[in-house]
This record gives C-alpha cells, structure tokens and sequence, in this order.
C-alpha cells in the first residue's frame, strides 16, 4: 500500500526496485498491461506516485553522485538521489541547489516530476530550470537525452510532467556558489492582508528569498496578519570572527530533532489550540529584524526537523492546497482567505508567496502572482463542497491548483487551470503512445490521458474525501 504525504487515498502496487538505473528500462519493458509510474520520497501530498493495481518504480536505490564540476559548479546524479544527500554533500564544497523546496526530503526525479518552486521562485525560478540536461528512459522512443535547447518539447513536458512522459534516470543540474551554509533573515510583523501584501510587493526584489506566514485562523481587522521574512545566503562577514574558516562556515549537518508520536488523539487538532499557537507564534515574533543569521537548513526546511509529521493529522489524513493567482486578481486572493478563514478549518501557518515569470514547461504549476499553501484535516466537515467552490473561483480568475499536492480537484477543472494540457498531451503522446505510464493522479484527471471530462454530478467513486466526508 502507497500513499502519498497527505495519507488520504493509499492504493496498492507492485513496487519495483532498480538498483541501478539502467534497470529502468526492463522495468518499464515488463510493466506492460499494468502501467507503471516512478516514485521517489513520496512528498507529493496527493496520489501523483500511486499506480493502484499496477507497478511502481522506487527510485530512491539510484541514488549516486556521478560527477561534481566545481569549476562549472554543476553536479550529475541517479534521479534518485535526495536533496538531503546532495547537499551533505555539496554545502561543504560551497554549492546549495539552485532551488530548494520546503522540505530536503525529495528526490532529484521528483523534483523534475513537479517542477518545484521555494521560497526563491520571484528570482530563480524552478527546479527545472536549473536542470542542464536529464537521461529519460520513456517507453515510446527508449533512451533520451533531454536539454532545453536540443530537446525544448521532451524537455519541458517531462519537467512537470508528473512522471507521464517516462522515468527520469540521472540529471545534471546547476548548483549556487554559497559561502557559509547560514542564511541572513530580515523580518516584518504585518497586521493585515493588505500591508503583508504592500511588504512583499515593497521588498521582495531585494532578497533571493522571501516568504509570507500567514495567520489563517485570524479574523475581521487581522485577516491575513503575517510574518514576513526575507533572506539572502550568508556571506562570510555576516558570521562571528570564530565561524568564518571554511569548515565551519560551510558546516550542514541537521540532524532530525523530535519524532512525532505515532498516533494522536482525536481532537487534539481544532480550532482552539491551533489558533492557540497562531497566536503565540505571532505574538512573539519582533515587529520588525533584520540581519539574523540561521542555519539554512531551520530557514528552508523547518518542518523537516520533526520525523513523520503528517501523523499528527491522525489515520484520515490531511491536504494541502496550493494555489497560484494572478497578481492583478488579489481581489479573489482575498475572497479566497476570506472563505478560508470562515469556514474555521483548523489550519496552522499558511504561507503566501510571489512566484515570478512562468518557464516553458506545459505544466508547471508556477505562473506570475500570489500562491497560498495551507494544511487542512480532511476530517474536516463539508471540507469538500468549499473548496470546490474555491477551485471555481480561481479557475474563472485565470489561476490553478498545484497537482503535486492536490488529491481532490473536480475534473472538469483541469483543462480550465492548465490551458497548455492538450499541447502536452501530444507531445506525451509521441513520448508513451500505449499509456504505459500512469498514475492514481492520472486516472483520478482522466483530462490528463486525453479522456473528456463533463461537469460531474456526484464525485467519482473512490475518490478520497467522498469515502471520508459525505
Ligand atoms: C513538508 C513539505 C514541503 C514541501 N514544500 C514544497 C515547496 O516549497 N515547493 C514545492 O514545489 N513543493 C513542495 N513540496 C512538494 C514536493 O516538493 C513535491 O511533491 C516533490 O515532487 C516530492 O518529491 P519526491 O521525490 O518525494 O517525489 P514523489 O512524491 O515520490 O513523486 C512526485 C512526482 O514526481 C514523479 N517522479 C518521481 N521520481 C521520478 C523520476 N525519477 N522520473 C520521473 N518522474 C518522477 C512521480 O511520478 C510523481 O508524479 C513539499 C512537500 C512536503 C511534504
């Protein structure tokens, strides 16, 4: 049984293990009738590394560093290698990844399959635009070797592709040139959605990162009070006179601190006590810092110091969702908070960004405006039915949904949010012309395999929050 970070839809495959990655093609050669789909940490939250019924290759056992290009500063791996290891292993040799998500616990591949953002996107765009070239193995042509200029359409369909197009095997990717492995925080308390807003839009093009907490829970007057923190990688002149030798300054060693108990009593998550710690947490930020220097991995990945923290949410499981919304529609972002925070879902921090400039990927997620993420509880009631609604509005105001964290988005909605799904389509077609690659997310979005989708009267047998909720 796999299921994706949120635990909401497990489904059961026959998980297969290259140990190398030139194996990829036997696996993909036997799958045959049953499909198959790559699989790297499982940090999409939905079902995108699901195959219910089908195979399922893990591709966390390709996980070798093959070259390092300090001149270049470029690194190849196996697609499976995690961007923990990587930076184990590069920090010390002054490289971050060019892109970092929220949590280091996600492969190469994977990071190519969602083309993923941080907290950088407004300057350095996505994941897959740092990639220089990536061995695919896709069941159509066999062997590819993508880059952007030779191969634009295989290229950028694969990145985002959510793993449809074939299985990415090793990647050559360009690293930052990093001096100290700490980051230098500025911050801001803001006490509505409107100065947040302002502060972003003041502030954000002087830092390489910046990234909006938002108190989801705060109403009337304070809706979408926040902090705002703003960063830049350390240099060495911003660390004390006794950090500053190059094994200390480039020090990376984060260790996982806590582990979350393996079950938690029904309950203990609700409005009260997570608005409890909004609070708290909001109280006793600073109005205003600047120049604090923390270790990058407690900016990046603060979650990633709590093991298995999605157990906190209980057996039912929980979403997160992600959407991106034009800048000139912040009316609808605002409508959009504003539902969020009467329908009291107990949500912690949400966190509120300005992504920059889309790449030419047919599916990427990030396009130019607002993009708002939060966690909620399926077990949540009538959960369902509002963000239904929310999807309406976003969809009609030009914006979309992020697959990679999605598990619940109405079908009919797809093609509506990604308006490039047929020219990806195509060139997916020249790629996997029998369908061998699929995936519970595919079959979930038929739009995706190129099957029509009417406005559904009642949801799709199966799908998770109609088991769980009506
Ligand atoms: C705490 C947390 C924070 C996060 N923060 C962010 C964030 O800030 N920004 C962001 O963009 N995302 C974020 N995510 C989502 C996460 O970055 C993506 O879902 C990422 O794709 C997960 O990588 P993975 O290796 O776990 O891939 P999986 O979840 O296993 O797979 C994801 C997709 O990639 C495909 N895939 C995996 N390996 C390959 C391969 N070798 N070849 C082809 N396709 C492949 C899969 O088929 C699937 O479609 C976050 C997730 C968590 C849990």
């Amino acid at each position: 049984m796999l299921s994706g970070w949120g635990r909401t839809s497990p489904s059961s495959a026959r998980l297969r293990t290259p140990s190398k990655s030139a194996d990829v093609e036997h696996l993909v050669r036997e799958a045959g009738e049953r499909g198959l789909i790559a699989r790297g940490l499982g940090r999409s939250y939905g079902d995108a590394a699901q195959n219910g019924g089908g195979d399922v290759v893990d591709m966390t056992s390709c996980d070798r560093i093959v070259d390092i290009d300090l001149q270049a500063g470029t690194v190849t791996v196996e697609a499976g290698v995690s961007l923990d290891w990587l930076m184990r292993a590069l920090v010390p040799l002054g490289f971050w990844p060019a892109v970092s998500p929220g949590t280091r616990y996600v492969t190469v591949g994977g990071a190519i399959g969602s083309d993923v953002h941080g907290k950088g996107h407004h300057r350095d765009g996505t994941f897959g635009s740092h990639v220089l070239s990536m061995d695919v193995y896709a069941p159509g042509p066999g062997h590819l070797t993508l880059t952007p200029d030779g191969t634009p359409e295989e290229f950028w369909a694969t990145t985002g592709g959510m793993g449809l197009t074939g299985i990415v095997e090793r990647a050559t990717l360009e690293m930052l040139p990093v001096e100290t492995a700490s980051v230098r925080v500025d911050s801001q308390r803001t006490a509505d959605l409107d100065s947040t807003m302002a502060v972003m839009s003041e502030r954000d093009a002087h830092y390489r990162y910046s990234v909006a907490w938002i108190d989801c829970l705060a109403r009337g007057a304070s809706l979408g009070r926040s902090i705002v923190e703003f960063g830049e990688h350390a240099t060495l002149g911003d660390l004390p006179a006794r950090e500053r030798s190059p094994d200390r300054a480039l020090r990376f060693g984060p260790s996982r601190q806590v582990a979350a108990p393996p079950w938690v009593p029904s309950g203990l998550l609700n409005r009260w006590s997570v608005a409890a710690f909004n609070e708290m947490w909001y109280r006793k930020a600073p109005a205003r810092s600047s120049g604090h220097v923390v270790a990058a991995s407690s900016f990046f990945h603060p979650l990633d110091a709590v093991d298995g923290w999605n157990r906190i949410y209980g057996k039912r499981g929980f979403l997160q969702y992600q959407f991106v919304l034009p800048y000139a529609q912040g009316d609808v972002l605002r409508a959009v908070i504003e539902k969020l925070v009467n329908a009291r879902a107990a949500s912690f921090l949400a966190v509120l960004k300005r992504f920059g400039p889309a790449n030419p990927a047919p599916l990427s997620f990030p396009r130019e405006g607002w993009t708002l993420a939060l966690d909620l509880p399926v077990s949540f009631a009538g959960l369902d039915g509002q963000l239904d609604e929310l999807d309406e509005m976003i969809a009609s105001a030009g914006g979309r949904v992020y697959l990679a964290k999605d598990s619940r988005l109405r079908p009919d909605l797809l093609e509506a949010m990604y308006p490039r799904l047929g020219e990806w389509r195509q060139i997916r077609e020249r790629l996997d012309p029998q369908g061998v690659m699929r995936s519970d997310l595919m079959r979930r979005l038929p739009a995706l395999a190129g099957h029509a989708t009417k406005r559904p009267t009642a949801r799709t047998p199966g799908f998770p929050l109609q088991s769980e909720d009506t």
